[in-house]
């Protein structure tokens, strides 16, 4: 079944259609009427995966996906034209360029947190570089799953872009057939295992990973706000978002008022009992309400702590003055336990986060410009954002990904074309100037061989249409000014010529 989809996916990209961008933006186009379309029945099931307020989903996935679709639309022109490059003395004459290729059959494996963005945000770079993608959503996000497989095939090419379901073992033999390209979210162990699947055929992976956030504040900030937008970071999706602030690290002095702003942030966003709110999620399943409640063990939360096993509920958490080498600060949280962990100062705080994997974001809430800069500038993650969480996520201009354990590769917005591309080196030369290649053919002399090295070590010379317009122009004001002299000095010898003849008529 999943080599049958794979197979007919690759017959339908070496049929060459995918080639014109015609091809790519009608295809990009039918996918924005079907997240316009579907909007409701999209944010339903993601309703029956994870109990997300209808509300969230179009503005935590679905607004995203369409502004991807239409930066791709607006620009896939510039994005798949060819790129002009710097010329040395050699190849001053020829056609020296970047040109952006399609690679293949690309493989996309979602994670179930986000079920929509996670696997249509890749697909919409994989339309645009013109690939033939196979979908393949998470099993535990089984009602969105369901979804994408019945619509995908209604709006797009079905050979191209076929969804193919399954959980472990079904992604495993997927994983055995041959791509061009492998992008998978979720975490760092099934992670590796892509990427040893991968090296079997040498394919190359972009790995979209999780990881433990650190989120620093610092004690002269606005603690009240800097609270509230953690808050939502932390809780949104139920704690289940790859970037959401895994962890606070503050000064001893200002633990207490983060508690107690949290706690007012909570009571206005959830009410007294979170479980009542429509806007608050559920854990996905058991398994994993299991593994955050074992978290919490051995631990008084000072605010929530509260579950229920048959809903998969468990209570916004926070919990303060926790060891930094306890089991809640070893893997991951995927849930909504906070932990605070005190440091003495932001330099301990830089050792702290220095210490540990390399985290897909960092959180900076500092409004000290030169102590902010020098965090940003001595620590390392995927992404780093001072004084809210999350938002460099909608940034299409921004590359997402992490870097170490967090991940490898990035996407968004053109970062995902380039991703999903083959970028070919082109160099076009003529068969005339023979002479100017005589340097380099035996037999060689000393005179050959340093002209063959001056031509060799001669620097990069930019080529682009704004360089020429500006060597142009100043060719152009150059030459204008020596004309302009020349006139003025002919003007001068022939005032001197007549001064001479007149003086000469006088005498
Ligand atoms: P997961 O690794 O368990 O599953 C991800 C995908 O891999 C699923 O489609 C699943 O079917 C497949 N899979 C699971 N086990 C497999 C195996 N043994 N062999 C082959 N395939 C297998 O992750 P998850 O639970 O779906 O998602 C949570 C994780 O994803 C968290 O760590 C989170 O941080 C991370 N995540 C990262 C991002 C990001 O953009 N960096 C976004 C969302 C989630």
């Amino acid at each position: 079944m999943e080599r049958q989809a794979v197979q007919r996916a690759r017959e339908a990209f070496l049929s060459g259609r995918t080639r014109p961008v015609e091809f790519r933006l009608q295809q990009l186009h039918a996918l924005q009427r079907m997240i316009t379309e579907k909007e409701t029945e999209i944010s339903t099931a993601v309703k029956q995966d994870i109990n997300r307020s209808q509300y969230d989903t179009p503005l935590l996935e679905l607004i995203g996906i369409e502004n991807e679709i239409k930066l791709a639309i607006e620009k896939l022109g510039e994005w798949a034209a060819p790129r002009p490059a710097e010329k040395n003395i050699l190849t001053i004459s020829d056609e020296v360029y970047i040109q952006p290729q399609p690679l293949g059959v690309v493989l996309i494996i979602g994670a179930w947190n986000y079920p929509w963005a996670l696997t249509l945000n890749p697909l919409v770079g994989a339309i645009a570089a013109g690939n033939a993608a196979v979908v393949k959503p998470s099993e535990l996000s089984e009602y969105s799953a369901l979804l994408l497989r019945a619509l995908l095939p209604r709006y797009l090419d079905k050979d191209l872009y076929p969804v193919v379901i399954g959980g472990v073992s079904e992604t495993q033999d997927l994983l055995r057939l041959t791509f061009d390209h492998i992008f998978f979210t979720g975490s760092s162990s099934v992670g590796k295992l892509v990427m040893e699947a991968a090296a079997r055929h040498l394919t190359p992976v972009t790995l979209e990973l999780g990881g433990k956030s650190p989120c620093y504040i610092d004690k002269n900030c606005d603690v009240r706000i800097a609270c509230r937008r953690i808050t939502w970071g932390k809780f949104v999706n139920c704690g289940q978002t790859c970037i959401a602030p895994d962890y606070i690290l503050c000064e001893p002095c200002i633990q207490g008022r983060v508690v107690e702003c949290i706690r007012q942030t909570l009571l206005e966003f959830y009410g007294a009992d979170p479980k009542c709110s429509p806007d608050y999620g559920r854990i996905i399943n058991q398994r994993h309400f299991n593994r955050v409640m074992s978290l919490m063990e051995g631990y008084t939360p000072v605010l929530g702590g509260q579950s229920d096993a048959s809903q998969c509920y468990i209570a916004p958490t926070v919990l303060k003055d926790v060891p930094p080498h306890s089991r809640l600060m070893q893997d991951e949280i995927f849930g909504p336990l906070l932990p605070i962990v005190t440091v003495s100062d932001m330099d301990d705080a830089i050792h702290f986060i220095n210490e540990r994997e390399k985290p897909l974001a960092l959180y900076i809430f500092c409004t000290d410009k030169k102590a902010t800069k020098r965090m940003i500038e001595e620590t390392t993650s995927g992404g780093v954002m001072v004084n809210d969480v999350m938002i460099h996520y909608t940034l299409s201009s921004l590359p997402f990904g992490g870097v170490g354990q967090s991940g490898m590769g990035r996407y968004h917005g053109k970062h995902t074309f380039d991703q999903l591309s083959h970028h070919r080196a082109c160099l076009v030369r003529s068969l005339g100037m023979e002479r100017v290649n005589l340097a380099r053919y035996p037999p060689q002399d000393r005179r050959r061989a340093r002209r063959a090295r001056m031509a060799l070590k001669s620097p990069l010379i930019d080529m682009s249409k704004r360089t020429l317009v500006w060597a142009i122009a100043a060719t152009v004001i150059g030459c204008g000014l020596l004309v302009t002299l020349l006139v003025i000095l002919l003007i001068a010898a022939g005032l001197n010529c007549t001064c001479w003849y007149w003086r000469g008529f006088y005498n």
